[in-house]
């Protein structure tokens, strides 16, 4: 790892954004351009992300599954909305086995239309209903402006499908797994996000209805980090998903796809990092607290190390990791680790030996602040609780910037400024018009229509004609 400091967040947000996932060593730039080479530390903290977000599908009756790669171009052709939204993100397979290919391959952009054909194959009644299919995968979008994490030519996600019998219980799924996306983004990645609808064009090309958590990060920029679809019988009608109800009667199935990909990580970069680099939420962190043993000398290193030992198993519960590198000094591990975001620091040095103590390093508070000395006895209970202490406070402070950073607009001109530095909250009459010139003029996008909204009838920010919702208004990822 490299000395030398970040640019800070206000100097240059972006660049601090991409030197620290490399020095942090969680991706790297692949050799093909807008690819990414996930490194072993980043994608320990996917495969937290993924185990947290695969123990709530399954919970909620999902199963999981695995579909190919490569799609039949005429599937993606079948669905009008569909192939037009993707069309220019294809990448397309023409030769195999040095052969020109009689149809052309396309590298999957997402699995509806494979997944629709492979449905309407084995629904047939009422009975296989409800399907609720989820898979872990890689899915290639070729797209021209790239950024570690938060827009990759090939990207890893889930993407779940389900297919219902009715068009309420395919609704009650859309909304179902975007509150699970919810639940996860606030509870395991402590980031505070804003479930709503997503506009007409802002949707998923071929859905019904598409529902976003959107999230604020350090910038005060929007990050959607969640999707839900409720693709209505659309797919079904262009797969041919029928089944024989009751009645014996044939019938479409009701369809929905939910999403959440690496685009997470990004999340949690921006949320909660700071100009010393990464801070993790330790319920996804995958090194929850490191030990580092301090010594001057091999006397002191015979007193230390047992210690170290003794209390690394006393840790066992925890993912704990001891830095016991000798070719750098404690100094050197301090800001490694903090660059990587580790929830906790233990440090233990020959006084802490004698006084039967160890020194704690918060990571989301720099400094004496966030330094505390504690007994041995007892270590990992308490560790446990600063661990949940953590958690709560890196959520708490990302609820309190966003809440900061949130206002309603008495007029267009001061939503204009708004969005310049944070979101709007504004009314809006839903025309495409006054959505298209807000973006015109500021270059802020609706971000989504907050459900189940108590502020009756207004008028729209842009307008001024009647508005029965509000939207949130900013500048994305
Ligand atoms: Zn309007």
């Amino acid at each position: 790892m490299s000395t030398e400091k970040l640019p800070t967040r206000s100097e240059n947000y972006s660049e601090w954004y991409n030197q620290l996932i490399q020095r942090a060593e969680l991706a790297d730039y692949a050799p093909v351009r807008g690819c990414m080479v996930v490194r072993p530390y980043g994608w320990a903290l996917w495969e937290n992300i993924q185990q947290s977000l695969d123990q709530r599908f399954k919970a909620t009756g999902h199963v999981n599954a695995a579909f190919p790669l490569l799609i039949p171009k005429s599937f993606l052709e079948k669905e009008k909305e569909h192939v037009e939204g993707f069309s220019p993100e294809l990448a397309v397979v023409t030769i195999g086995g040095g052969q020109e290919l009689e149809e052309p391959l396309v590298v999957r952009p997402t699995s509806e239309t494979i997944i629709g054909y492979m449905y309407s194959k084995w629904i047939k009644s009422y009975r296989d209903l409800p399907v609720l299919i989820n898979q872990w995968a890689n899915v290639v979008r070729w797209e021209m402006r790239t950024r570690l994490f938060l827009r990759t030519l090939e990207f890893y996600w889930q993407e779940g499908h389900t297919a219902h019998a009715t068009a309420e219980e395919a609704q009650e799924e859309t909304i179902r797994m975007l509150d699970t996306y919810a639940a996860f983004a606030e509870e395991d990645a402590a980031i505070p996000v804003i479930r709503g609808r997503k506009s007409e064009v802002e949707k998923f090309a071929g859905a019904v209805a598409s529902y976003s958590i959107e999230a604020m990060m350090g910038d005060t920029k929007a990050l959607q980090s969640g999707t839900s679809h409720n693709l209505g019988q659309n797919f079904a009608k262009a797969f041919d998903i029928q089944y024989l109800d009751k009645n014996n009667e044939l019938q479409y199935c009701w369809t929905t796809s939910w999403g959440v990909s690496t685009r997470l990580i990004g999340a949690i970069i921006m949320t909660h990092g700071d100009d010393q680099g990464l801070i993790l939420p330790p319920r996804l962190a995958p090194i929850q607290a490191v030990i580092v043993p301090i010594f001057k000398n091999d006397e002191e290193k015979t007193l230390v190390m047992p210690v170290v030992q003794k209390i690394a198993a006393e840790l066992a519960g925890i993912r704990v990791k001891v830095d016991d590198r000798t070719e750098v000094n404690p100094g050197f591990k301090f800001n490694d680790w903090e660059m990587r975001g580790v929830p906790l620091r233990i440090e233990i040095g020959p006084k802490d030996v004698e006084k039967g103590s160890v020194a704690l390093a918060r990571r989301d508070k720099p400094g004496r602040e966030g330094k505390s000395f504690v007994p041995q006895a007892g270590i990992a209970a308490q560790v446990a609780a600063l661990l949940a202490e953590i958690q709560q406070a890196l959520y708490d402070r990302a609820v309190a910037f966003r809440d900061a950073h949130i206002q309603e607009p008495a007029d267009y001109e001061a939503l204009k400024v708004m969005v310049q530095d944070g979101w709007a909250y504004a009314y809006w009459c839903g025309s495409l018009d006054c959505e298209a010139k807000i973006k015109e003029d500021t270059k802020a996008t609706t971000r989504c229509i907050p459900m189940n909204q108590q502020v009756g009838p207004g008028k729209c920010i842009v307008c001024g004609q009647p508005a029965s919702d509000k939207a949130y208004f900013a500048k994305a990822y």
